[in-house]
């Protein structure tokens, strides 16, 4: 577990693997991308948000989420993964909804040199939404199935940033480290990984980034 102190209080943030991410905050459970291959959701506290990026089997997880999801536990997706969930709310890219004071903008999130085998990338750009979570001016990124594309120079100043790093959904380690370069978060935790060489990750980070592993 990771903690962050916001102007809204402290965050602690549990990466439980692949895209899958728990933030407590004020004693609300914020879950990311549920994913039951990774963690036992069984075990996990009730969902008051579950915030799904896109609709992938990895991200969208039916099950897992049956396992959180509460009388009134809230749910923002992509507009995809929005129709497969009753009652989420669907945030398009670039639009913003508040969770009590926690602002939520949806972001871009997409491929420019990965693609399938017919041809589409394999993530087509406004399909999939990267997000935006703002804490009171603490801002977290959680960047999605991305490569690094151009919108990320436009994202401000990021306090912690999730930067997906796998091939070939993603990115290699030589555009993580670009991503890095251009987002330029003060706090860094890799995920939506295979494998990571921490060592080696670390060497080449830009200097004011601070990466954390769980
Ligand atoms: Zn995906
Ligand atoms: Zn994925």
């Amino acid at each position: 577990m990771t903690k962050f102190l916001t102007p809204l209080g402290e965050i602690a943030i549990t990466v439980l693997g692949h895209a899958s991410l728990l933030i407590r905050w004020e004693g609300r459970n914020i879950f990311v991308d549920p994913y039951a291959k990774v963690a036992d959701y069984s075990k996990q506290p009730a969902a008051d948000l579950i915030l799904v990026t896109h609709h992938h089997y990895d991200h969208l997880d039916k099950f897992a989420i049956s396992k959180i999801a509460a009388a009134g536990t809230e749910f923002v997706a992509s507009t995809l993964a929005a129709k497969e969930l009753d009652g989420a709310k669907a945030l398009k890219i670039g639009e913003e909804l508040s969770y009590e004071e926690i602002k939520i903008k949806a972001v871009y999130a997409y491929n420019i040199e990965n693609k399938a085998e017919t041809g589409n990338p394999f993530h087509p750009r406004g399909e999939g939404n990267g997000y935006i979570l703002d804490f009171g001016g603490f801002r977290v990124y959680i960047a999605g199935d991305t490569e690094l594309i151009p919108e990320m120079k436009e994202l401000g100043i990021i306090d912690l940033a999730f930067l997906p790093k796998n091939l070939p959904y993603t990115m290699s380690d030589d555009m993580f480290i670009k991503a890095v370069e251009t987002v330029m978060p003060v706090n860094l935790i890799p995920y939506h990984y295979f494998e990571l060489n921490e060592k080696e990750i670390a060497k080449r980070l830009p200097k004011g980034v601070t990466m954390h592993v769980k």
